[in-house]
């Protein structure tokens, strides 16, 4: 690309803050986790007219035949014309995004769907192994692009391993990772410290590691990839375009979304906002943001206490208040799936943007929900991790309702691979009902609904044959 091109795409992408009331604008070469003038979240903006973007989806097919090329291959990248923020120079990629779309007709049959009309999109099939490859793709080369030596998050494990991976393949930073010091699992830990990053393990939970990683990255002038970082939610968009593409750009009438810090609702939204304006797509899908009954601030402020975005005037003393009992009654964020235990969700406002732009809904599913829905996803030959079952047992819960039609179609993201966090799984499944308890009996998980129990026999040839036979 050349110095020219290079030089208008910087100024046809630009950084805004997302409250109109203020709109300030900052340009993509500086480095802000919120807006200066006011504090609230920046979205990356882009002047459509002054940039080259297709005039129908299907133009992306023509990079199919071009998937030796790096960017064209990236599940991300080629859809750059989207996110046009970065010279295809400064782009880091190490192949994210090569993910699927399956149906399943076990999984529609278990959560109440018409067969075909339930769909995964398996997003644990990303290099490391969560969805979190798609923004951190994005916020590196973003990081690339203004020179940062170091990169840091606070993360419940994806986003440190993620960025983990980033520095070790690419070794253009160092990678600083912020975590709690109670619940991470071992498999997300096991990668940041297998690609070296620096980890800080502190006393608190996740919420107080987001409180320091920003404070220390403001005061030594590390970048910031959590999930503020506005850029990490352009790259996610993508996951959202690689659905449409597996339908051959059809749109879905669902899609169901685990609620954490609320990133990846918020880029959905953005994502088809953007289509929508861009005369890409004709009608909006409906988000469904599925909270774990433990760590369920979404829920509790969206459906319980109708808080909505309200054309970007929210009635901000809903939120302050609900906190404030969080805080009284010192209350901290307690499920299974680590990945969604946030109470603070960073992303809020976006989301209720998100909500109100595709008519979103948002349900809370318990622990319970959640594992049974994990066990039938797997049993259906696509693992995933606590966390992304909670789209499963929200699609089930809102079928049971009788809000979603045994015949729209349904996309599910499972946001992480089975082998995150093997631990809850073999509990699960185990016949050792004090392993059992250990592990589950504190969340109400009092039943393995769906265990598939190892079956216990002595060391002896006609036994074992015995069992066989009896067991299958
Ligand atoms: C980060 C994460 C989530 C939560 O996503 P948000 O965008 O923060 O809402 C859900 N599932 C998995 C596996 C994750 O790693
Ligand atoms: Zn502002």
């Amino acid at each position: 690309m050349s110095t020219a091109t290079a030089t208008a795409t910087s100024a046809a992408a630009y950084q805004k803050c997302m409250m109109p009331a203020c709109g300030a604008t900052y340009d993509v070469g500086e480095v802000h986790t919120s807006c200066p003038a006011c504090g609230a979240l920046l979205d990356i903006t882009y002047d459509w007219d002054r940039l080259p973007t297709p005039t129908s989806l299907r133009d992306f097919e023509r990079k199919w035949s071009r998937r030796n090329e790096p960017l064209e291959r990236s599940g991300v990248w080629r859809f750059r014309e989207l996110l046009p923020f970065a010279p295809d120079e400064k782009i880091v990629s190490i192949g994210e995004g090569q993910t699927p779309l399956h149906p399943s007709v076990g999984v529609a049959a278990y959560v109440g769907m018409n067969p075909g009309r339930m769909l995964l999109q398996y997003e644990g099939m990303n290099p490391s192994g969560s969805f979190k490859d798609n923004g951190m793709t994005a916020a590196f080369t973003h990081a690339h692009m203004i020179g940062a030596q170091r990169a840091a998050c606070a993360s419940t494990g994806n986003t440190s391993a993620s960025l983990a991976l980033y520095c070790g393949m690419s070794r253009l930073m160092q990678a600083v990772i912020f975590i709690g010091s109670g619940k991470i699992s071992y498999g997300k830990l096991s990668q940041a410290l297998d690609y070296g990053a620096l980890t800080m393990q502190i006393t608190g939970d996740f919420d107080d590691a987001m409180q320091r990683v920003r404070e220390v990255s403001k005061r030594l002038g590390i970048y910031l990839v959590n999930s503020v970082n506005p850029f990490r939610l352009e790259g996610q968009k993508t996951i959202m375009l690689r659905v449409l593409e597996s339908l051959n750009w059809q749109m879905p009438d669902w899609i169901c979304v685990p609620g954490g810090n609320l990133g990846n609702s918020s880029s959905f939204g953005k994502a088809f906002h953007e289509l929508h304006k861009l005369g890409l797509i004709d009608r909006m899908p409906r988000i469904a943001i599925i909270n774990a009954a433990g760590a369920d601030t979404l829920y509790e402020l969206y459906e319980k206490r109708g808080l909505r975005w309200n054309d970007g005037a929210p009635d901000t003393k809903i939120i302050d208040g609900y906190y404030a009992e969080l805080d009284a009654a010192s209350e901290r964020a307690d499920t299974i799936a680590s990945a969604i235990e946030i109470n603070r969700p960073v992303n809020l406002m976006k989301c209720l943007r998100a909500l109100q732009c595709t008519g979103g809904v948002v349900r809370e599913v318990t622990d319970q929900q959640i594992l049974d829905a994990k066990s039938q996803v797997a049993a259906n030959g696509l693992g995933c991790e606590p966390a992304s079952a909670a789209s499963v047992a929200g699609a089930k819960m809102l079928r049971e309702e009788g809000v979603i039609d045994p015949d729209e179609q349904v996309v599910c993201v499972l946001t992480g691979h089975q082998l995150k966090d093997p631990t809850a799984t073999v509990a699960y499944h185990s016949s050792d009902q004090n392993e059992f308890n250990r592990v589950l009996g504190s969340r109400g998980v009092n039943t393995a609904t769906y265990a598939n129990r190892a079956v216990q026999v002595e060391n002896d040839l006609d036994a074992i044959v015995r069992a066989i036979q009896l067991n299958s």
